[in-house]
């Protein structure tokens, strides 16, 4: 088995998902006590969002590019950066390291596109909804992605972090985003996309007015493939 690497910490609250999913899949697929080899370098988040308000992301690539090179120093074959948002440097988080860079938006994509959806709403942070690297990335994957209005991404970026990032799960943000979703339906929509790895925690990919691709999920089994290559048939008694 391969060691993963994660650069967590972005929420925590979602890293502690990755953490759960990825050990899950390697026991659901290995068997008896199997779980993952993996390493976690876990940052201090204000520290990131600071980086995120100023719009210094060539500071942020700099902090992440460094800790992926430590998790391929001690042995990891493969990084996960784990949020959808710091995607935004990750071809400068590439560049640090030679541990392969399993890209949360290159699996998104052919995960919709495995499902046939081709007209995702996008629910994520303001950063990852407007910046763009988002959108042009899953164009050129042959995914047209649509954000809510101006008002629907300021609900969707508040309630990540304002409440998911802090641990809080608000029943009447759950409805507000679920009309959201029933409006992207109306028009045209065929998919969501839970492009904020603290998504999950507040929205069950299955239980939504579209097919529901949630990104944490994605990528972790993505992780795991990697992982345990042609190993992943073997069912151990
Ligand atoms: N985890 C979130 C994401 O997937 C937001 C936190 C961040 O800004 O990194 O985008």
């Amino acid at each position: 088995m391969k060691t993963i690497g994660l650069i967590g910490g972005m929420s925590f609250e979602s890293t502690a998902v990755y953490y759960r999913m990825i050990n899950e899949m390697v026991r659901q697929r290995l068997g008896g006590l199997h779980s993952a080899e993996l390493l976690l370098h876990s940052v201090n988040f204000e520290e990131i969002v600071r980086l995120q308000k100023a719009g210094d992301w060539a500071a942020a690539a700099r902090r992440l590019g460094a800790v992926a090179a430590g998790l391929e120093t001690a042995g990891a074959g493969c990084v996960l950066i784990c949020t959808n948002t710091m995607h935004l440097v990750a071809d400068a988080v590439q560049g640090s390291t030679g541990a392969h860079l399993i890209h949360i938006i290159d699996e998104t994509a052919a995960a919709l596109k495995a499902a046939g959806k081709h007209r995702p709403l996008l629910l994520a942070t303001r950063y990852t909804m407007e910046h763009g690297f988002y959108a042009d990335r899953m164009a050129a994957l042959g995914i047209d992605v649509m954000v809510p209005d101006a008002d629907g991404r300021a609900l969707v970026h508040d309630v990540i972090f304002n409440e998911l990032c802090q641990g809080r799960i608000v029943a009447a943000s759950r409805e507000r985003l679920i009309a959201l979703i029933e409006r992207a339906k109306a028009a045209g929509a065929d998919s969501i996309i839970l492009g904020c790895t603290e998504i999950c925690l507040i929205l069950d990919p299955a239980d939504l007015p579209l097919p529901g691709f949630d990104s944490t999920a994605i990528h972790a089994r993505a992780a795991v493939d990697f992982a345990l290559g042609a190993d992943h048939a073997i069912k151990a008694a």
